[in-house]
């Protein structure tokens, strides 16, 4: 298991999965650009999450809300007054930290031990203005999650789409927090991705989903090459509960910085609908057709995922050291549908040759899978290359496939190879990846 992040970090960088923010300008504190495989792969999370969850589901529908909402959303969602982490700040080195989970083992860089503030209450919402004043009159929040949305909108999806309860909307996009301590890689960033569903339905039957989407939860982790041996279920104590929730529990996952929240799941109640059908003066009830248009307002429960975490605990997951023939090996072994790339082409040689034969082989290929191509330096490093971003199967072309009309094909994990005919190529693979 990995005792620190340094490993995941210099190889993101490295190969092309994350870069620090604004690296040419020496940076910006705590924020990331993904670059091609980590784009790549928040694509691919992205897709399996919204496949399993909107189209391949008759109960669920999709929304993309926009970032900025009105103001009010915000009062009546309880975020303006309640959204708050207490901040504390050392008087003698200016650091910042969040009272409630300072570690007493942080010494000030001044000497000794910090000479902390009294707490103070900080909002994380970050505000931004509108239109050419740029009074308070325009003033607007970025989204601190995408939930709110689901909710604003319930009227719409109901009136437009007819569903019946128990139904869900889920979401995808980007959420922001004034963090107080981020840090920690991509873990806890001031800008982030979320997934989140907001599952409306009667309140009596809120437990039995609430089992479900969690047990759901931790499928969809392992499904996507997510240790669940490092995946735990914290039932989050009552004092400790959001505003909105009457029962939480964070999935944690064992990060090498400690065993953290990964995603969520929540029971909102009809915390949210209520509270907009105060501030906004809209009924948010629903006429259940099968029983005489008895009116209620749904319950809500709630499974939220960060893109940004999910990323992460996959990274850790298929982060491995092997040592082969007295070499180290480093092999991201992800999911083969996950991964960046699915299939390596690799011709032996640049000589004119071998072009015809990988240029058909690349194009038959990448039509149906993601496909790197590499011509470059030796084999052995090329292997060794795609082992490092996790490519479960490489193709390599070689003077004798001009004969045989067949090529080599390496298995990322056993680091086996076959020789298969170029004819059998494509079933190979849909055996392999199915
Ligand atoms: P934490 O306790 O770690 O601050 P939270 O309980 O405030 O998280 P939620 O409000 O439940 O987080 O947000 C839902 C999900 O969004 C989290 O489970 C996490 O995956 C992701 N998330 C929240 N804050 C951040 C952040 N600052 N950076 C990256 N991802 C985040």
């Amino acid at each position: 298991m990995l005792e620190s992040l340094e490993p995941i970090v210099s190889l993101a960088k490295r190969r092309g999965f994350i870069f620090p923010g604004s690296d040419i300008y020496g940076g910006l504190a705590n924020s990331w650009d993904y670059g091609p495989l980590g784009a790549q792969m928040r694509m691919n999370i992205k897709t399996d999450w919204w496949k399993q969850i909107v189209e391949q589901r008759a109960d669920m529908v999709g929304l993309d809300g926009a970032i900025m909402m009105n103001p009010k959303v915000w009062e009546a969602s309880g975020h303006v007054d309640t959204f708050n982490d207490p901040l504390v700040e050392c008087k003698k080195c200016n650091k910042r930290f969040r009272a409630d989970t300072m570690s007493g083992d942080e010494k000030c860089l001044k000497g000794k031990d910090h000479e902390l503030s009294e707490p103070r209450t900080f909002n994380l919402m970050f505000q931004t203005s509108l239109g050419k004043t740029g009074d308070d009159k325009g003033m607007a929040y970025l989204r601190p999650e995408t939930a709110q949305a689901m909710f604003v909108n319930f009227k719409n999806v109901l009136d437009t789409t007819r569903k019946r309860l128990p139904f869900g909307i889920a979401q995808i996009g980007k959420a922001f927090r004034n963090e107080i301590t981020p840090g920690n890689f991509i873990f806890r960033t001031l800008e982030f991705e979320q997934m989140e569903i907001e599952y409306f339905l009667e309140e009596e039957n809120w437990e039995e989903s609430f089992e479900s989407w969690a047990n759901w939860m931790e499928e969809w982790a392992a499904s996507v090459g997510i240790n669940t041996d490092m995946l735990h279920r914290l039932e989050v104590p009552k004092k400790e509960l959001a505003h909105y929730s009457k029962r939480t529990l964070d999935f944690e996952f064992d990060f090498p910085f400690g065993t953290k929240e990964l995603w969520g799941l929540a029971y909102r109640t009809d915390f949210d609908l209520k509270n907009h059908e105060k501030h906004s003066g809209e009924s948010l009830v629903y006429s259940d057709p099968s029983d005489n248009k008895r009116k209620i307002v749904p319950h809500v429960v709630e499974p939220t995922f960060g893109v940004d975490r999910t990323l992460l605990a996959m990274l850790v997951s298929a982060y491995s050291e092997e040592e082969v023939k007295g070499e180290k090996r480093v092999v991201m072994k992800f999911k083969p549908h996950m991964a960046p790339y699915q299939v390596a082409v690799l011709p032996l040689s640049k000589k004119e040759e071998l072009s015809g034969i990988t240029q058909e082989i690349f194009e038959d290929l990448i039509n149906t899978y993601r496909c790197e191509y590499d011509d470059t330096g030796s084999i052995g490093k090329r292997y060794r290359r795609q082992d490092e971003i996790g490519t479960p199967y490489c193709v390599t072309i070689d003077f004798d496939s001009l004969e045989d009309k067949a090529v080599t094909v390496r298995d990322r994990d056993t680091m086996e190879q076959e020789r298969i005919s170029i004819e059998e190529l494509k079933s190979y693979f849909e055996n392999k990846f199915n």
